[in-house]
């Protein structure tokens, strides 16, 4: 292998704790580990996110960070599991996972606090084919360092000889990173992990970077070898569901407009254009309260294709069934005339198709619109007792008032209980 003379900063290693968690119970924690891993003549490291966040945000005074809480990988060049038996000798904890990747998620229960940790063993990676899982087999810090997907996510902070309290730059990722840079390691990087297209996408975006000409050629390469199209629809979900669920709100649309710009949908199959995925996310932050947040994703992917693309969505991990309800309700509503009969399909469609589907009828999106916004708040005051004691004794009458003051309600021709009540005497009169 290539020898490498790693550059070596010493860091303010208080300060850098102090970035992670400002918990003094965490800094014993590093400690108790630091302490073992010195015992057993391992090198423990933290690599990646955080320390790339650590630099920027001492260099630029902030530093935009993902949604939630910070995750924390350890990184050990060493016998993970035995090293893991110790620490929980010392420290109250419990595996929640241990993966096929030599790695263990922990969480430890602290003074007042738990405390989630990824412990990863150093390893090397070989892709036996284009696009799939990579064979892991425990490797060197080198070796781990060289796995990684862009040059800012390869700077490492050692806690352990013999980099200890420096953070050790293997191959100039500093300046990079200095630069606002998104450069893979090697230019097969998206053809062995088209993933990390997506993930170079969250950096660029999140961090206000601009992509090296080395990720457009990687890019390419990844076309050439039809890598992305070669990703199971559960990884390219994965990642989408990324966008959505782990980065700002307010970078969406552009991490979805920066995807189509790589040509990455128009690879997978899809025509997306920017306008419409901009109006998506404007409408999506509108009500997304009332859509479930686990089909965030799909709701926004549903509107962004073309209505001849929606049978192709089982590319994007739709399951057959979503998108044989998302087919009847769009036909059912290209059909319905009378709102009545509208309104009475957006109440029994989930929010998610109904959100998808703004984008595929165009003189009802507005009405879908609407009531996506008003939904959770229009529910009839009176209630079928009260119905009953007006002397409406048939429940299938019962239900089908409740939902026209329902529809009343929503087109705001209805305030309060007494114009309810109102309503409903002249209506039964009528009868
Ligand atoms: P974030 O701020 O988004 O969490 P991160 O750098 O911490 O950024 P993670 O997804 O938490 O990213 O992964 C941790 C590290 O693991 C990355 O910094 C990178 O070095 C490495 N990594 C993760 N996914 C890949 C991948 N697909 N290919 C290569 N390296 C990866
Ligand atoms: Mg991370």
């Amino acid at each position: 292998m290539k020898s490498f003379t790693p550059e070596l900063e010493p860091i303010n290693f208080e300060e850098f704790l102090s970035f992670l968690s400002p918990l003094e119970e965490f800094k014993e924690f590093v400690e108790t580990l630091r302490n073992i891993a010195r015992k057993r003549g391992e090198f423990l490291y933290f690599v990646g996110g955080v320390v790339r966040d650590y630099l920027l945000f001492k260099t630029q005074g902030s530093v935009t960070l993902p949604q939630g809480q910070k995750d924390i990988d350890i990184v050990l060049e060493g016998d993970l599991e035995a090293f893991l038996e110790e620490v929980l000798k010392q420290i109250k904890g419990k595996v929640l996972f241990k993966s096929q990747f030599l790695t263990f998620k922990v969480k430890f229960s602290l003074r007042d606090h738990e405390l989630i940790v990824d412990f990863i063993t150093a390893r090397k990676e070989t892709y036996p084919d284009v696009a799939v899982l990579p064979i892991v087999s425990p490797g060197s810090f080198i070796e781990d360092i060289l796995r990684r997907d862009f040059t800012i996510n390869t700077l490492a902070l050692g806690l352990t000889p013999p980099y200890e309290e420096v953070i050790v730059d293997l191959i100039k990722a500093k300046k990079d990173l200095k630069q606002g840079i998104i450069k893979p390691l090697h230019l097969k990087s998206f053809v062995d992990d088209p993933t990390r297209i997506f993930r170079g996408t969250r950096y660029a975006t999140r961090l206000n970077f601009r992509f090296a000409e080395e990720f457009y050629q990687a890019l390419e390469e990844a076309l050439k070898a039809e890598s992305l199209k070669k990703l199971t629809p559960t990884r390219i979900y994965n990642e989408l569901e990324l966008f959505v669920k782990k980065e700002p709100m307010n970078i969406l649309s552009e991490l979805f407009i920066t995807t189509c710009e790589l040509g990455v949908f128009k690879e997978l199959g899809f025509n997306l254009s920017k306008e419409k995925v901009k109006h998506g996310v404007e409408l999506f932050i509108k009500v997304k309260e009332n859509i479930k947040a686990k089909f965030w994703t799909k709701a926004l992917l549903l509107f962004f294709v073309k209505e001849g693309e929606v049978k192709s969505l089982e590319r994007l991990n739709f399951h057959k069934k979503e998108i044989d309800k998302v087919i009847k309700a769009l036909n059912r509503l290209k059909e319905l005339n009378t709102e009545e009969e509208v309104f009475d399909l957006l109440e029994n469609t989930e929010n998610w198709i109904l959100f998808g589907l703004i984008s595929k009828v165009k003189n009802k999106g507005k009405f879908i619109e609407e009531y996506l916004l008003t939904c959770s708040s229009i529910k009839p005051e009176i209630d079928g007792n009260t119905l009953k004691s007006l002397g409406v004794k048939n429940g299938r009458l019962i239900g089908k008032i409740l939902k026209l003051i329902k529809l009343k309600k929503f087109k705001k021709e209805l305030k309060d209980k007494k114009e309810e009540l109102e309503w409903v005497k002249n209506y039964v009169s009528q009868l």
